[in-house]
């Protein structure tokens, strides 16, 4: 398939021309169209496998259909959840990357721990249309007030294996129970060991199964 084939729209098409990306990864070619139609993801894919677009273009589209572009009152649209700050800035700046010739802007913010809370605090006011944060600090921001999830559409956990692995399970916990109940769940995961299918048991409704 091509990406013009899985359905996504002209300006992310552009993008990745600039980008040479010419053909979608495995992990790409089976997860797109079936996040644009709204669906649940199980997908196992590790670093490398070109993942991280494989959500966040459809993920940056449906942003788009549904006008949450204007976020207000420190809502977020899209939750995406990872185990580490080297990630979290990673999957930040690849959302902003492809969302680069969308009009209006597609807000994109990372908060991660290591560092001052003051600065993330500012950048959430008014909210964002995407919030990749690693789970402590997330936690953290919103006893604050500083993020509310109560508008979330979409919700991806990024390396689901490794978060679990170093220990965040009861944050994520936390985290999921402030969801809305009615959203779109994404989970990626390098390898499904028994507390991975739990979460995924757990999350996920009659989810497209991406397995490579
Ligand atoms: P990831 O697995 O998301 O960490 O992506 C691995 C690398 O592959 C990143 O540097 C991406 O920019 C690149 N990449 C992802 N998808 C494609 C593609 N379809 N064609 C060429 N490069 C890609």
């Amino acid at each position: 398939a091509t990406f013009e084939q899985l359905g996504l729209i002209p300006e992310l098409l552009a993008r990745l021309t600039e980008l040479e990306y010419v053909t979608p990864t495995l992990v790409q070619t089976g997860t797109i169209a079936a996040v644009l139609e709204g669906k649940d993801v199980l997908a196992g894919a590790i670093t490398g496998s070109g993942k991280t677009a494989a959500f966040a273009l459809p993920l940056i589209q449906r942003l788009l259909s549904k006008q949450s572009t204007s976020v207000k009152g420190n809502l977020i649209g899209t939750l995406v959840l990872v185990p580490t700050r080297e990630l979290a800035q990673q999957v930040a700046e690849s959302f902003k990357s492809y969302a680069k010739l969308i009009k209006p802007r597609v807000k994109v913010e990372a908060v991660f721990g290591g560092v001052s809370a003051n600065t993330q605090m500012l950048a959430l006011r008014g909210g964002a249309d995407v919030l990749v944060a690693t789970p402590g600090r997330l936690l953290d921001l919103i006893s604050s007030n500083a993020v509310k999830l109560g508008q979330v559409t979409s919700l991806v956990l990024d390396e689901a294996d490794r978060m679990l692995s170093l220990g965040f399970e009861e944050e994520l916990t936390e985290i999921l129970a402030k969801l809305p109940k009615h959203k779109q769940t994404l989970l990626f995961s390098a390898t499904f060991p028994e507390e991975v299918k739990i979460l995924t048991d757990k999350l996920l409704s009659s989810p497209v199964e991406v397995q490579l």
